[in-house]
């Protein structure tokens, strides 16, 4: 059985061709999936030999929602959801202004190991496919009732640890038969896996590109994020640079504060050295405690200093705002503090 959601248009094409049937049928079977209709027997203008063939070849896996959680502070929800083989996973939601932001999961669990992540805890259990990672899209949307136009492959996962789904998902998200989210509506970020970078950058996407740099040296980096020991600041930077020269896009850099780890006005000072001539965006995110470590948030007065710091060397950087801090908002925190209760 396949999933149809893994499925390209063209893909859905060649398989109606080899099955016999016209092409056409693909576009009919994909606008009722995009209009929300998940079951094959509701396509009114479906034949029914047709459909018994979908049926005996496709699944429409949507995922399960196990629960909502919705922040009092702001619009923020958290959905917990289960996959077809009871793995769980979570997505954030997000009212802005100019629309509706998801943040999507890429893997169960993830095998980075950073040290302020809750995703990570449990390593890494399997990677979604390209259709599971649209899917979260589709049933959060179908929820809500409202179009979503953006998307941040932020949640649990490396997103270029599961390269090929995600690039297919990045594909079929921006399809125009299907989401129709624009490029520049979707940002991935990473923890910096440097040949994966220049893989993208090849694609020529007009996405945006965040790295999670964390810290300016090497040497601090790696205290915090196991990937450091894999590749320097240094490739990275330089595959960003790559990756700006390639798409013509501004990179942003995602830094979370942790008190007296990398909130200091030296590491302030130092990593607007050495982000000086890039092109760049910084993103502070005061770090999210969570229980199963001992990291702290830095204080307000810390953290606005090392804002002022960036912004007196001339780097364009915002503080993260706050969304649903009191629903357990942070990456994986959800799905684990979820499976505790069920131990
Ligand atoms: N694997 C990708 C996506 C991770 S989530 C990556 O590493 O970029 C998005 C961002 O949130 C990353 O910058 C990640 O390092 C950061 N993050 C994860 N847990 C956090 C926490 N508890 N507090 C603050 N930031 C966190």
């Amino acid at each position: 059985m396949y999933n149809i959601l893994d499925f390209t248009l063209e893909e859905l094409q060649s398989w109606m061709k080899e099955n016999g049937e016209s092409a056409f049928r693909a576009k009919q079977v994909f606008s009722w999936i995009y209009k929300d209709v998940w079951n094959f027997d509701d396509m009114k203008n479906i034949p029914g030999t047709l459909k018994e063939k979908l049926k005996e070849n496709f699944n429409i896996e949507i995922p399960k929602i196990v629960e909502v959680y919705e922040s009092n502070v702001d619009d923020t929800k958290k959905m917990l959801l289960s996959m077809k083989d009871n793995n769980l996973i979570e997505c954030v939601l997000m009212k802005y202004k100019h629309g509706n932001s998801i943040c999507v999961s890429t893997q169960v669990g993830c095998r980075m190991g950073c040290k302020f992540c809750a995703s990570t805890i449990g390593g890494r259990i399997r990677d979604l496919s390209a259709g599971e990672i649209l899917s979260e899209i589709m049933v959060a949307q179908k929820f809500l009732g409202e179009r979503i136009s953006n998307v941040v492959l932020m949640g649990s996962g490396e997103p270029l640890d599961n390269y090929d789904n995600v690039v297919k998902f990045l594909n079929l998200a921006n399809a125009e038969y299907g989401l129709n989210i624009g490029q520049r509506h979707i940002t991935l970020s990473t923890c910096g896996i440097v040949p994966k970078i220049k893989e993208l950058a090849d694609l020529n996407l007009s996405i945006t590109l965040a790295i999670s740099l964390h810290a300016f040296s090497d040497e601090k980096r790696k205290t915090i994020m196991p990937i450091a020991n894999k590749y320097s600041i240094n490739e990275i930077l330089e595959a960003c640079r790559y990756y700006m020269d390639k798409t013509g896009r501004r990179i942003t850099y995602e830094y979370s504060l942790v008190s007296g780890v990398n909130d200091g006005k030296e590491d302030a000072k130092s990593l607007a050295k050495l982000l000086k001539n890039m092109s760049c965006h910084v993103n502070l995110i005061p770090v999210n405690e969570i229980k199963e470590n001992e990291l702290k948030r830095p204080s307000r007065k810390t953290i606005e200093a090392f804002e002022e710091i960036l912004k007196s060397q001339g780097i364009e950087v915002t503080v993260r705002r706050e969304m649903g801090t009191d629903i357990n908002a942070a990456c994986g925190q959800l799905r684990r503090s979820y499976l505790d209760t069920q131990k």
